[in-house]
């Protein structure tokens, strides 16, 4: 039984309002509020809508409803994982590889996802990137002409009103070496009543060309309403990319990996990155091995179209940035005559001879 919110509710904001709509036990509330208290909590209607409450290992509720395991950080656990703060030059801006810079305007989101890899940086509360923070942010971005793309991030940029996004687009419209404007965010799948065709425009950048990444990590998320949000958005003229996490127990399987990357290009999301999982505080339960991950990677280019595979990304833990981990189709060959073995879909080995 799925339970099914008034359209227009509210997010479910509190283990209270968890345990009222039937999605967490009255008997986890005292281990979880103690989740609670050290990690925001929300859950959008459309979201909650989606849970089956019945289901323990339901992969929408894994995604956002908090687990007593978020209190036990592991060793290896970073609560900076891919080291923004060490490359943040003044509030706001993360600037790591000499080309683009992150622009994070918020740091809340709709709803917090229980494996973010910026969970203690994201939550409710948190100053927004106004007036003089905003102008001192904007003015690094002028001042450095090598910034060819801003990406904007958070928290969720998009939770933003039409208002200050058009504001915000209009101010870098005018720093003329920005060329493109790339918006990272979930809210077409986790609040797609907010995308109207107004708000679509409004994330265009006049004279640049704007990307939008759209994380998702299940096919369920693929609401009819998160359907029209995309469409919305792919009509207003923005490029639709994606970005997924891998996760054990929600889509670490060939079925539902593949099943999302088609849900993606069938409403004009070209799959981008699927990330491995980052080594944030309280999330080994949703982790994987890279060599886990790679097998699953392999068997998609084996059984889908080329335009639904993700580029497979580990952001180096500490700071050294994002790579491509694999999976290699090629390997060393020492037999005389030949460069390397490639390895074809159903995993028998050619020959492939030097130049
Ligand atoms: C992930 C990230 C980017 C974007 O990387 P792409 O490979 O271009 O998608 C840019 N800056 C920082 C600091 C990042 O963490
Ligand atoms: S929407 Fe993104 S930034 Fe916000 S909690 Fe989820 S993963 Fe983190």
């Amino acid at each position: 039984m799925s339970i099914h919110q008034p359209p227009g509710g509210q997010p479910l904001r509190s283990i209270g309002a968890l345990i009222d709509a039937g999605i967490v036990t009255p008997q986890r509330h005292d281990e979880l509020q103690a989740v609670a208290g050290r990690y925001a909590v929300s859950v959008t209607p459309a979201m909650a809508a989606l849970i089956d409450p019945a289901d323990a290992a339901d992969p929408i509720a894994r995604q956002f409803v908090p687990d007593a395991g978020e209190l036990v950080t592991l060793p290896q656990e970073l609560a900076d994982p891919i080291g923004d703060d060490a490359h943040s030059p003044v509030e706001g801006v993360v600037h790591r590889y000499p080309d683009r810079a992150l622009l994070k305007l918020v740091h809340a989101c709709p709803v917090y996802c229980r494996f973010c890899f910026r969970r203690e940086m994201v939550g409710p509360g948190g100053d927004a990137l106004t007036g003089e923070k905003l102008d001192a942010a904007l003015a690094y971005l002028a001042k450095h002409t090598e910034i060819w793309e801003v990406i904007m991030t958070g928290g969720d940029p998009l939770i933003l009103s039409a208002r200050r996004v058009r504001e915000v687009a209009k101010r870098l419209a005018a720093i003329p070496h920005i060329k493109v404007v790339r918006w990272h965010t979930r809210v077409p799948m986790v609040d797609p009543g907010r995308i109207t065709a107004d708000y679509a425009k409004a994330l265009r950048i006049p004279g640049k060309a704007s990307y939008i990444a759209v994380h998702a990590n299940h096919p369920r998320e693929f609401t009819d309403e998160a359907r029209t949000a995309l469409a919305r958005l792919a009509d207003a003229g923005h490029v639709l990319l994606s970005q997924s996490v891998l996760l054990k127990g929600i889509n670490a399987d060939v079925e539902t990996l593949g099943a999302l990357m088609r849900a993606f290009v069938e409403n004009r999301v070209k799959p981008y990155y699927l990330h491995h999982p980052d080594l944030a505080p309280g999330t080994a339960r949703f982790r994987l091995s890279l060599e886990e991950g790679q097998a699953l990677v392999k068997r998609l280019r084996g059984h889908l179209s080329g335009l639904c595979q993700p580029t497979y990304i580990l952001d180096i833990p500490g700071g050294a940035g994002k790579i491509p981990v694999g999976p290699a189709f090629l390997s060393a060959c020492e037999t005389p005559g030949a460069e390397a073995f490639a390895e074809d879909r159903h995993g028998e080995r050619h020959l492939y001879p030097p130049i």
